[in-house]
């Protein structure tokens, strides 16, 4: 399988950190001192290795220079192993992962994942990769897949080549930088997961990450294949400078255990004379088994610390890695062969051994040739050597490793011991399988124990307790049974007293027979006389009924009296019922009050006689007054009636006058009428004497007509002059209706104030009513709560008092029947009847004046329900009578409207007459006549009564103006 194996040291590289900001403020010294690329001193002592990385390599450089190849050389089908030992945080993460997603701080790990992809891109692309990934952690002596929680203790088992592997680990197969990643990722969550203290846990555990590459050849199938350990290795300091103890220290010991397993598998390997190396003695050295000392390219990084504080270590450190140098590996590329290989191969080993016989037989034959004897056939060695060559030739070539054995030992023993040996790994792996399930049913034992340890201590603890309280119920028993004791002999004396009482209980209730027979004789005297009270109490209904109508008949009298007498002011309850003796007193009061009212009656009767004689004489004074008056009116009448003929007469003249005037004025016509005719005549006659009939004529015609038309006007003057009188008559007459309308509306507005005023009284009293009303409403409620309250407690008290009864007499009855013959008792007995009967009369008393406030509030609650019909027939009535009044009120409002609609007509006519008149004597002063009124609508007179009156008063005005203006 092994082609060209190839010797090698482990490659050993040193990387100091630089120094953290804790050792820097603790002034800690920087030891290491760098001399060249591969050594270091640090105390005086150098150490060199394949490289020493100072404090300032960047992670770049690093992979650079070591990892790099690596990647390479499995690609090729090497395998490989990159560790980082040191102490904790000597920088064996930071190296080995670093800042996963950093770029430039990222360390090893991602960049071999980015770097496998970058080379499988540039190889031939004949070849098919398969890459598969595992993660997983030992964490004392476990295997704990990280990529797959549940697994936390896989085992470790060989192949077919013996090369030990993870069994049940999970692998997973990637095609991406990226899927590489998140792998690492996924573990990392997986990890952290799982544990509190990600940096203890971290410094005690290896963590292994696992790069498996197959790659076939598309046409030739050969088949390489190549395995990638990156090993985070634990902690190596010391357990004593943790301070651990205990549990922990258990733990430490155990992760130091396999880290000295890798040392001492580490220093068996360098020593080379040891032929047992302890592989088996961890599960850690087990798995990396090939890459200490076998078919493996290893390179270790040695991480330390550069401060003073950590000398010891570092020092141990760079020890570690100075015997780890000295490990040779045998690597070679782990190639399958093809069928055709193989048979190449055989063809070729077949040539090579025939020359190699052919040597032999010639070596022989000068051997023969040297010595002369002849050595028969079987004992020759050559021919041995011949037969056992022979017999490789026959057999396929297996592994090159174990040709050097094959020449020591025969096929058959080689063959067994070989298959032993792989029994016993067999047997080993099965041993390893079951120390693990041993080691989980002990694990799983110790559980269970501490489970019980625990129960254990809690069941004792529950036991003290349980005996504790035993003690205490068997003192509380001892009590008990003491009480017991006590209490029998108590029962005893009991039951003594009881024989005793029975006896005195059964003389009482012969006592108490004879008393009852005396409380039924007493009864039925009782009832005879409660029926003789009830006729008396009939009898005294009647007579008190009689009283009530005698006072009714008085009261109704008294009423009428005052209603007489007084101003409606004192009023009487029209219905008398009842309490007769408050009946009296009102009415004495009603009488004391009419006394006082008629006092006061008669004192203003007198005031009034002597007022009415005043008047009387004030009378007789005015009638004398009235008739000088009157005798004055009628000498002024006379005198008007002489004036009035005065001016008829001067009248008269006046027509005379104006008669005499018109004659005169005729005569002065007539006398210019003749100058005229005689100038003509006198013309005429200088003229001729000829046509003198013309001539008179002439004069004739012009006379005649001036008379007939002085006639005429005197006759139209006449005429105008009656009809004017006419006019001024008329209009005196309306004058006079005018003021009569005045006066009316006058009397109407004041009736309208007068029930406005009454409305608004009206208004306020309902007011009054409705909240006397309401708040009679709300004390009705009260009321109503407070009797139900109070029955309820009736109720309550009387239910008592039955029980309370009931008790007495059964209690009564119980003492009869138990003590039926004591005579000592009988006077106890009677005693307690006494004390009873107290008792009973206290709790009546109780009861009555518990009842009586009570009482008093149902008469008055009672007296206010009778009262409330009253006042709302009362209340009824005031808005009815309301009602009323707004009807009147309206009524008269619309009287109101009509009136004044029906004198605004009454004026329109009297304006179109006088416009009439003034269009028949002053055309001119036809364009005054607008009526403002005239304009106003209607609807809006008839809505807002005060307006209209108001513009009415206006119009008026304006008319009144107007009328004088025509006149
Ligand atoms: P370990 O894994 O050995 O316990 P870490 O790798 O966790 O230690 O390193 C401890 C601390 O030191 C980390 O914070 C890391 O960043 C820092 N560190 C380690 N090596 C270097 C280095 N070469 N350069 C800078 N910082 C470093
Ligand atoms: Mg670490």
């Amino acid at each position: 399988m092994a082609d060209a194996p190839a010797e090698c040291n482990i490659k050993v590289l040193c990387r100091f950190r630089p120094l953290n900001q804790s050792e820097i403020l603790r002034g800690d010294q920087f030891l290491p001192k760098f001399q060249g690329d591969d050594t270091v001193v640090v105390g005086g002592k150098s150490y060199a290795f394949d490289r020493v990385f100072p404090t300032n390599t960047t992670q770049e450089q690093v992979y650079n220079t070591c990892a790099k190849q690596i990647v390479k050389d499995v690609l090729c089908g090497y395998n490989g192993t990159i560790f980082a030992y040191g102490q904790t945080s000597s920088g064996k993460t930071h190296t080995m992962e670093g800042k996963l997603h950093d770029p430039h701080q990222m360390g090893i790990i991602p960049r071999i994942a980015e770097d496998i992809f970058n080379h499988i891109f540039a190889m031939d692309e004949n070849l098919e990769f398969h890459i598969k990934v595992s993660y997983f952690e030992i964490y004392m002596d476990k295997i704990r897949d990280l990529l797959d929680v549940t697994k936390t203790n896989l085992s470790v088992h060989e192949d077919k080549n013996r090369v030990p592997y993870v069994k049940g680990c999970t692998e997973r197969f990637v095609s991406s930088p990226d899927e590489v990643m998140d792998v690492i990722d996924e573990g990392k969550n997986n990890r952290h997961v799982a544990v509190t203290n990600m940096n203890e846990h971290s410094s005690r555990s290896h963590s292994i990450f696992l790069i498996n590459i197959k790659q076939e050849h598309v046409e030739t199938e050969q088949k390489l294949c190549g395995k990638l350990y990156l090993v985070d290795l634990a902690g190596s300091e010391k357990v004593s400078k943790t301070g651990a103890a205990g549990a922990v220290l258990d733990e430490a010991k155990n992760i130091n255990k396999s880290l000295s397993a890798l040392g001492n598998v580490i220093s068996a390997l360098a020593e080379g004379t040891k032929t047992h190396v302890p592989y088996r003695d961890s599960k850690m050295t087990r798995i990396l088994q090939d890459s200490l000392g076998g078919n493996c390219r290893t390179t270790m990084f040695i991480c330390c610390s550069p401060s003073s504080y950590n000398d010891t270590e570092t020092k141990s450190t760079l020890m570690f890695g100075q015997r780890a140098k000295t490990i040779r590996n045998t690597a070679s590329i782990n190639l399958e062969l093809t069928a055709e290989q193989w048979k190449r191969k055989y063809e070729k080993e077949k040539e090579k051994n025939k020359t190699l016989k052919e040597t032999i037989q010639k070596l022989e034959s000068e051997c023969w040739w040297v010595t002369g004897e002849d050595v028969p056939e079987t004992e020759r060695t050559t021919s041995e050597i011949v037969t056992r060559i022979e017999s490789v030739e026959e057999r396929p070539i297996l592994d090159n490793d174990t040709s050097s054995i094959v020449v020591r030992i025969s096929e058959e023993e080689r063959q067994k011991y070989e298959e032993e040996i792989r029994k016993l790994y067999k047997q080993l792996d099965d041993k390893d399988d079951e120390i693990n399930l041993q080691c989980q049913l002990v694990e799983k034992l110790k559980q269970q124990m501490l489970d019980q340890d625990e129960l254990l201590a809690s069941s004792r603890g529950d036991g003290d307790k349980v005996q504790a309280e035993l003690g205490r119920l068997q003192v509380e028993s001892d009590c008990a049974k003491a009480e017991v004791k006590e209490v029998l002999q108590a029962l005893e004396e009991l039951a003594i007293n009881y024989d005793q009482k029975s006896q005195e209980v059964e003389e009482k209730g012969l006592q108490n027979q004879l008393l009852a027979e005396q409380l039924s004789q007493k009864m039925a005297s009782l009832m005879e006389l409660e029926a003789e009270l009830s006729r008396m109490q009939e009898v005294s209904g009647q007579q008190r009924k009689r009283i009530a109508e005698v006072l009714n008949g008085l009261m109704r009298d008294l009423s009428e009296f005052s209603s007489i007498v007084g101003n409606g002011e004192i009023k009487l309850p029209v219905e008398i019922s009842g309490a007769i003796e408050e009946e009296f007193t009102v009415a004495r009061l009603y009488i004391s009050k009419i006394k006082s009212e008629v006092k006061s009656m008669v004192k203003r009767c007198r005031q009034l006689e002597n007022m009415q004689l005043e008047c009387h004489r004030k009378m007789e004074e005015t009638g004398r007054e009235l008739s000088s008056c009157q005798l004055l009116i009628s000498q002024h009448e006379a005198k008007i009636r002489s004036l009035t003929e005065y001016m008829q007469s001067v009248e008269q003249k006046k027509r005379q006058l104006e008669e005499s005037h018109d004659s005169l004025s005729e005569e002065l016509a007539k006398l210019q009428d003749q100058g005229n005719t005689e100038t003509h005549t006198q013309k005429i006659m200088k003229d001729g004497e000829k046509g003198e009939t013309e001539d008179g004529n002439v004069k004739k015609a012009p006379r005649h007509q001036g008379e007939s038309h002085r006639g005429l006007h005197h006759k139209q003057l006449a005429r105008l002059r009656d009809e004017i009188n006419e006019k001024q008559r008329i209009i005196d007459d309306l004058n006079d209706r005018n003021s009569k309308l005045e006066l009316e509306l006058a009397q109407i507005r004041a009736d309208f104030e007068r029930l406005k005023s009454q409305d608004s009284t009206k208004s306020e009293r309902l007011e009054e009513l409705s909240f006397l009303h309401e708040r009679h409403e709300q004390t009705k409620q009260d009321l109503k709560g407070l009797e139900e309250t109070v029955a309820r407690e009736l109720q309550t008290l009387h239910n008592l008092r039955k029980l309370f009864v009931q008790d007495l007499t059964s209690r009564v009855k119980k003492s009869s029947e138990m003590e039926p013959d004591d005579s000592g008792g009988s006077c106890t007995q009677k005693q307690k009847i006494s004390f009873l009967e107290n008792n009973l009369d206290q709790l009546t008393k109780v009861h009555k004046q518990v009842n009586d406030p009570e009482m008093r509030l149902v008469r008055d609650n009672a007296d206010l329900r009778c009262e409330l019909p009253k006042l709302e027939k009362r209340l009824r009535s005031t808005a009815e009578r309301v009602k009323a009044l707004e009807t009147a009120l309206r009524d008269a409002k619309e009287g109101a409207m009509m009136d004044r609609r029906r004198y605004q007509q009454e004026v329109d006519r009297i304006k179109d007459a006088m416009r009439a008149k003034n269009a028949m004597r002053r055309p001119h002063a036809a364009q005054i006549g607008t009526f403002p009124c005239s304009s106003m609508p209607s609807s809006r007179v008839t809505s807002e009564v005060h307006c209209g009156s108001e513009v009415d008063d206006s119009n008026r005005h304006y008319m009144i103006q107007q009328e004088t203006a025509a006149s």
